[in-house]
């Protein structure tokens, strides 16, 4: 999916300066779009578009890269200076994500050469802060990225907010399947679907359990067959219980038809809502997740979207993003962690080895045993991220996390499990998280940063909150006491 983006390279200047200017500009902006795409260090395209000269031209690229599904936004640069009042139309009509990357085509001030020429040619030091400016008095949603161009830790900070860009393109077009209403009487999986339309682009509808389960009967033994042996070859089988685990493969096989003839990326589901189905998907949930869906248990459609798209801004990488819960602490004073898990749907991306198959009764609900994958997340710092309603507005709350080897084996738990350290300490952490009020269940990502998610937030407009090594709970409160002021004057 990543590949099927790209981004405009737009380069601001102006005639002033004679067409033997324009005509380096342009040919330098081609050479930096070239340079960083060789670089390995972007995940879609950057292509040159045009310098701007012009307030039509502004308007012209605009409209395109509106309406170019391609497009998932602009990169702009002044080389020389750019009047920025010729901006200011087109700026107000954009509607893709926008970076603005603050650089110079030359990396040193040449002692000799340095002439009046030179100055004008190379002014983006103040061509990009009339740039700048106008992008503050818009209010605009946009990245502002300073660095030298083919300086490795600039063309990765570039990378890492396409991912951004991406996950919003993908939001906008996000459909969610429902099977089954939320988990009862649960609040924080409720929200304004409406709202998070109009906001985030989410199209969230409901099917009939009812129809998954003719989808369901209606599944070959011989596509039961082809998907066991992938399950086969990518999991350990460590169960004699083989039809067990071949009821997953069916429920997976007709939730996966399903979701691709809606063209949905993710869904949830509730153990309360299986009628007619024998077992909760596990191992099915668990696969789906694997190849991309995003997922979310007891009808929290909120973090199965949310998981997805962490997928989709993370594709080709192999730190692994799942659909999480916070289940259990451990608070010795020299050993406080968090234990996550969830009771059967954790998505294997996130393992150290290679899972398990296993058949375990489930304590809740009241169907058969189901099977499903069974290990232990790997260590590295992650995040977990949690979208609440909060009746009006959406906020976003991101933590740090440092995951460990467990601690424990905890050999009777029939489950994958995660145990992490919280940011900025585990009750710190926690009271950070109650004060923001941030869910149980969560999205955990070893690849996506909370800087990713702090612009994907604000491309979206929506709140966002930071809980990391810094935090306190009195600045958290401060900054949501103001954020509620904030958002209720926006
Ligand atoms: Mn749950």
């Amino acid at each position: 999916m990543l590949k099927d983006y790209e981004f405009w390279f737009v380069v601001g200047s102006q005639f002033l300066y004679g067409p033997e200017v324009l005509k380096t500009v342009a040919e330098r902006a081609q050479e930096m779009a070239d340079i960083l795409n060789a670089s390995g260090n972007l995940p879609c395209k950057l292509v040159y578009k045009a310098t701007i000269k012009t307030n039509q031209e502004v308007n012209d690229v605009v409209r395109e890269a509106n309406y170019d599904e391609h497009c998932a936004g602009i990169i702009t640069w002044c080389h020389t200076f750019s009047p920025s009042k010729m901006w200011i139309n087109g700026f107000v009509d954009l509607q893709k994500p926008y970076c603005h990357f603050a650089t110079q085509y030359n990396r040193s001030i040449p002692n000799e050469e340095i002439d009046m020429d030179f100055m004008n040619l190379n002014q983006a030091a103040h061509g990009d802060r009339e740039h700048g400016f106008i992008a503050a008095r818009l209010r605009m949603p946009r990245k502002v990225i300073a660095g030298y161009w083919q300086d490795e830790d600039v063309q990765k900070r570039i990378g890492s907010w396409m991912r951004s860009a991406v996950g919003v393109m993908f939001s906008r077009t996000l459909k969610v399947m429902r099977f089954g209403d939320n988990m009862r009487e649960v609040a924080v999986t409720e929200g304004d679907k409406v709202e998070t339309q109009i906001k985030l682009g989410w199209q969230v509808n409901t099917w009939p359990v009812g129809t998954l389960v003719e989808n369901m009967n209606a599944v070959t033994e011989e596509e039961i067959d082809e998907l066991m042996a992938v399950y086969q070859s990518e999991y350990e089988m460590a169960t004699d219980d083989i039809e067990t685990v071949r009821y997953q493969a069916r429920e997976e096989i007709a939730m996966k038809k399903m979701l691709d003839a809606e063209g949905c990326r993710a869904f949830s589901n509730t153990f309360q809502d299986l009628y007619g189905m024998k077992q909760l998907p596990g191992i099915a949930s668990q696969h789906l997740m694997a190849l991309g869906y995003g997922y979310g248990g007891e009808g929290d459609w909120k973090v199965a979207a949310m998981t997805a798209i962490l997928k989709a801004m993370s594709e080709g990488q192999t730190g692994g993003t799942a659909f999480m819960e916070d289940y259990t602490y451990n608070l010795e004073p020299d050993a406080t962690y968090s234990l996550g898990a969830h009771m059967l749907e954790v998505c294997p991306s996130l393992a150290a080895e290679k899972p398990r198959i296993e058949v375990h009764p489930l304590g809740i609900g009241d169907r058969e045993a189901p099977a499903r994958l069974v290990f232990e997340g790997h260590e590295g710092p992650a995040i977990v991220v949690s979208l609440i309603d909060m009746g009006g507005r959406l906020r976003l709350i991101v933590q740090d996390i440092e995951a460990v080897k467990p601690i424990l084996p905890m050999p009777n738990l029939p489950v994958a499990r995660v145990m992490w350290k919280a940011m900025p300490d585990l009750t710190t952490g926690v009271e950070c998280w109650i004060a923001a009020g941030g869910a149980h269940h969560t999205v955990l990502s070893y690849d996506v940063t909370a800087e990713q998610m702090k612009d994907w937030a604000r491309m979206m407009d929506i709140e966002f909150i930071h809980i990391s090594k810094d935090s306190t709970p009195e600045k958290i409160e401060e900054q949501l006491f103001l954020n509620d002021l904030a958002w209720k004057l926006k």
